[in-house]
């Protein structure tokens, strides 16, 4: 199947191409063969995009709020109407069974739009009186906005980021992962034609070089990153370099604490979720499960009983519900965790092997008697690799979930109401989850703690981190002098 898109850029409410730029392959993860090609961007599409963004922006913040919002939410129309295109165009880029994309990919892009595109009329400063004088506060926008995705969830990744800097009248110049370039350049076409004006969403291929030039521009004023712990401290510090404001929604290594008197099939069910959606490639997933003692044998049966329901195969195919690895270096990266975990001794119980003759395909692995300071127990696989480890007691869990350089979730499944909240009041994580994994509704705050990131993406914490608050002192007398 061939989906080459029409040009590697979006930029002034067209597609721009430049073939000049290094030649970027998006492969089949099932068949290993080349469907598209995009260009990185030069730095004359890079100056393109940056000033178009620019000149938009003013024009853009000047509308109403409720203007603002309804583009939004026009385009959140759209993309709920082209859901079908979208999440074949999503399985396509990213290897994601189909089953996955046409609930979670465009339907949640679309809720980011049609959230966020609701809040553009009701954003406001407040009034505060001083005697006769007041001081009022404007919210305004910061500018120009620079998004850089991971390749794991393009679409939402692209929406999650412009649907708030687009209501709060910011310009949005979108950097996708380079594995995964195809989608954002849809949402970029999808919110013209809802009536966004051209340049308010630019989107620009390339490396990290690319994403570089654009968050180290005079022009920028914030950039929202999801990649990597490594990749966001390179980010953040040339952020800093320029006072840029930032947004980080980085790696994880988040814990899932599964009690004795948890519901079996719904604890199994949650480390599923959290586990093995999207082949593993989550950033939130609770991949270190420590479950207790008496429940662990129970655990491990049923979790190996119902992974026998696993079907890997082509994505497009509607029965497909266990997808490849995004890219062959992904897989050899995944690879090279399971060899680890067997090497430092951890208990292999399903998995741990290719599956298929083509495809990047890696069978769902689950390993018990994992330890605290195993290499599977410590370092983010971003793959289909669950450890389970063993606890005793409720303070031993939650010290042990916490040893982690990561805090972007947690989670816990336990029938005792009040430890469930004693928990995740004492989890180090940004996002918790009680008797339940890895949802992820718009309405809800998400985004890390400690190494996994600073900020907040989705609810209305995220207008805080797209605005900022002007505040302005009015005299309703004379002004008193010293001299
Ligand atoms: P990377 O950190 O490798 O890349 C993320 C993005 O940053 C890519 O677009 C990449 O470009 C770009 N980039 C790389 N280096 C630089 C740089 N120096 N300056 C500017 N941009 C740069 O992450 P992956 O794409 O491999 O995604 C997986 C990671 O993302 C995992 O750690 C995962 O946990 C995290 N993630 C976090 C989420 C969250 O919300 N907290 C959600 C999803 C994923 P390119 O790769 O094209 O060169």
């Amino acid at each position: 199947m061939n989906i080459q898109p029409t040009a590697s850029h979006f930029i002034d409410g067209q597609y721009v191409e430049d073939t000049t730029g290094a030649p970027i392959p998006v492969i089949c993860q099932m068949s290993e063969e080349v469907i598209a090609t995009v260009h990185a961007a030069t730095p004359a599409i890079i100056e393109q995009a940056l000033a178009s963004a620019k000149r938009a922006q003013t024009a853009w913040a000047a509308m109403s709020g409720t203007e603002r919002g309804r583009v939004l939410r026009r385009a959140a129309d759209i993309m709920r109407a082209r859901n079908e295109e979208l999440s074949i165009l999503e399985t396509n880029d990213t290897g994601k069974p189909l089953q996955e994309t046409r609930v979670a990919d465009a339907t949640s892009g679309a809720d980011a739009l049609e959230y966020f595109g609701g809040l553009a009329g009701s954003l406001t400063g407040e009034h505060i009186q001083l005697g006769d004088d007041f001081v009022y506060t404007r919210r305004e926008p910061l500018g120009v906005c620079v998004g850089i995705g991971a390749w794991n969830y393009p679409t939402q990744i692209a929406c999650w980021k412009g649907a708030p800097a687009l209501a709060c009248g910011n310009a949005m110049i979108f950097k996708p992962s380079e594995t995964t370039p195809l989608c954002a350049l849809k949402i970029a076409e999808i919110l013209h034609e809802a009536g966004a004006p051209a340049g308010i969403y630019n989107v620009v291929q390339g490396m990290g070089d690319v994403g570089q030039a654009l968050i180290t521009d005079p022009r920028v004023a914030k950039v929202s990153l999801t990649g990597s712990v490594p990749t966001g401290r390179k980010v953040y510090a040339a952020a800093a370099a320029g006072m840029r404001h930032v947004t980080m929604e980085l790696g994880g290594k988040s814990p899932l604490v599964i009690f004795d008197d948890a519901d079996l099939e719904n604890a199994v069910s949650g480390a599923i979720l959290g586990n093995f959606y999207s082949s593993g490639q989550v950033c939130s997933n609770g991949t270190r499960v420590f479950v207790q003692k008496g429940i662990k044998d129970a655990f491990l049966a049923r979790m190996t009983e119902r992974l026998a329901d696993v079907k890997m195969g082509d994505p497009l195919d509607e029965s497909v519900n266990f997808g490849p690895m995004v890219s062959a270096r992904q897989r050899d990266i995944v690879e090279g965790f399971i060899a680890k975990g067997i090497a430092e001794g951890a208990t292999l119980i399903t998995g741990g092997k290719r599956a298929g003759d083509k495809g990047y395909f890696l069978e769902p692995t689950v390993f018990a008697d994992v330890t605290d300071d195993m290499t599977i127990a410590r370092d983010e696989i971003f793959g289909p690799v669950m450890s389970v480890l063993d606890f005793e007691t409720e303070a031993e869990a939650l010290t042990r979930a916490n040893a982690t350089e990561f805090g972007l979730a947690a989670g816990v499944f336990t029938s005792d109401l009040t430890r469930a909240h004693r928990m995740v009041a004492g989890f180090e994580a940004g996002t918790c989850y009680i008797n339940t994994y890895n949802l992820a509704p718009v309405e809800a705050p998400f985004g890390g703690s400690k190494q996994s990131g600073v900020g907040r993406e989705n609810s209305k914490a995220a207008i805080e981190h797209y605005t900022q608050l002007k505040g302005v002192y009015v005299a309703m007398g004379d002004v008193e002098a010293p001299f």
